[in-house]
């Protein structure tokens, strides 16, 4: 027992206690004494006042698997919040980094989450009516008029109470025809709250959906109309789409149930990927369509992969029978409204170019034909520094790849012709975030604005990187370049187009 009172001078009451039983039981550690043979012995040798020390005994007989040796880390914390910092048994220093650190910056052993769940929503909390009534409407209306109009629009109708000290006034300034950018602003914000309605945005106002769920996207020529529209035979205010391909649109609608079905959930819209579409054009040169879309970050993304098969040593009259649609005047494959400017159809004929002359056009037809072999068909085909790379157009977020490469023709009865060459040209565009035809991604690529920048608004981080880095493809590993470097916007008005 001297031993023992000289230990308790050290103001350790562990420390005592662990020494004393050491003394007794050789280099076992004091947790040890939780085993059940040693139980007799803490019995005896603990002093009326360890209570701790007893009840941890006490819990060891509940579980014999428990070993207070080893602690989780929520155990520890747990117990440093009972009992504030703890020197630890054998160094004298505190335990846990993490308790160090949190003891320098907080003075307290609260962790993050404990702090939010403190300021948590209690769901059993008073409606706060009483509060906001009890503030005169002077004192809302000086509040109010630190927000702007959508704002105190928003603010004013929360509730039954605020509508009473707010007014409604700024709901009737939001009706007035000047204010349409606010009122769109406004009712964009309680989409929300009306998964049966779609904006329609040539009226400026919310309509019923009527086939909700059971939206598709068709072909431009059949009538597919979402909601009952009063304009709807407007020639002069037309709904909002996009070109995607000869007699194939993506109108506006589709985008905004894309976006608010990811979102909000399926309630509210469409699975992007339902609207995956795979066609093959009825007149020749019969081009290949496949056109996917993916949500991204809030921002809907396309893909339209355009194939044709092709032969090579075509006259500059059959490119452009192959490359230009008779119906509307545009390219067959999918193209941004910026497609005149800059080099795409220059890269699409130099492609072109590239393609292995059929042995009957070639200077030695008559040899090959006299030693009855087969040409060469040049399965592997490289493209040169101008039309290899990846284009960027520079005014909308719209990207292209022009390839020429061996294809299979599943149509093809002659299995000797299975394989052929085709023109393949791929266009990755990122179509907005659905808000409006004037957000700044969907009015860039419909051209309806030519202040967009995309060099330096995307960045380096393509729309066509992201696309196929969220599918399982793999990305195309091209370097990007500047699809009009000389940055010249004649249009129509340019001869290189065509
Ligand atoms: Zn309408
Ligand atoms: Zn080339
Ligand atoms: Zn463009």
């Amino acid at each position: 027992m001297s031993d023992a009172r000289s230990v308790k001078s050290s103001n350790s009451g562990f420390r005592s206690l662990k020494d004393k039983l050491r003394s007794t039981f050789g280099r076992r550690s004091v947790d040890e004494t939780n085993s059940p043979r040693r139980k007799s012995s803490t019995g005896e040798n603990v002093p009326p006042g360890r209570r701790s020390l007893q009840r941890s005994s006490l819990d060891s007989r509940q579980g014999p698997n428990q070993n207070p040796a080893f602690k989780t880390q929520a155990e520890r914390i747990k117990e440093a919040r009972e009992t504030g910092p703890k020197i630890d048994k054998q160094t004298g220093e505190l335990r846990d980094d993490t308790l160090i650190l949190h003891s320098l910056a907080h003075d307290s052993f609260d962790t993050v989450t404990e702090i939010l769940n403190k300021y948590e929503l209690d769901p059993n909390r008073k409606p706060g009516e009483p509060q906001i009534a009890s503030l005169s409407p002077q004192l809302w209306i000086r509040i109010t008029e630190h927000l702007g109009l959508v704002d105190r629009a928003c603010l004013s109708i929360a509730s039954k109470t605020l509508l009473d000290r707010v007014g409604s006034s700024y709901l009737n300034t939001l009706s007035h025809p000047e204010n349409k950018e606010y009122r769109l602003s406004f009712l964009h914000r309680v989409e929300d709250q009306l998964p049966n309605h779609l904006f329609c945005f040539v009226c400026n106002k919310y309509h019923l959906r009527t086939i909700k769920g059971q939206e598709k996207l068709k072909p431009a020529s059949v009538l597919n109309p979402l909601f009952n529209c009063p304009n709807a035979t407007n020639n002069l205010m037309p709904q909002p789409r996009l070109r995607i391909a000869t007699g194939r649109t993506l109108p506006f609608n589709f985008v905004q149930l894309a976006l608010k079905g990811k979102k909000y959930g399926p309630g509210y819209g469409l699975d992007a990927t339902t609207m995956t579409r795979l066609w093959r054009e009825q007149d020749e040169p019969r081009w290949i369509h496949s056109s996917r879309y993916f949500v991204f970050k809030g921002h809907l993304l396309m893909r339209v992969q355009s194939t044709c098969y092709t032969k090579g040593g075509l006259t500059p009259a059959a490119e452009r029978m192959l490359l230009y649609s008779r119906e509307d005047y545009q390219p067959y494959f999918s193209v941004c409204a910026h497609w005149r400017d800059g080099l795409l159809m220059n890269i699409c004929k130099c492609a072109l170019t590239h393609l292995p002359v059929p042995p009957e056009k070639s200077l030695h037809e008559g040899l090959a034909k006299v030693a009855g072999r087969r040409v060469s068909q040049g399965a592997i085909i490289t493209l040169c520094s101008n039309c290899r790379p990846m284009r960027r157009c520079p005014a909308c977020p719209t990207e292209y790849l022009v390839e020429v490469k061996l294809a299979e023709d599943r149509s093809e009865k002659d299995p000797m012709k299975l394989f052929k060459h085709a023109i393949v040209v791929t266009r990755w565009s990122d179509l907005g975030d659905g808000s409006s035809p004037n957000s700044p991604e969907w009015a860039a690529v419909t051209g309806a604005i030519d202040n967009y920048d995309s060099i330096s608004t995307i960045g380096t981080r393509a729309v066509s990187g992201t696309f196929e880095s969220q599918t399982a493809d793999t990305g195309p590993g091209q370097r990007i370049l500047n699809l009009n470097p000389k940055d010249e916007h004649k249009g129509e008005e340019g001869h290189d187009w065509y």
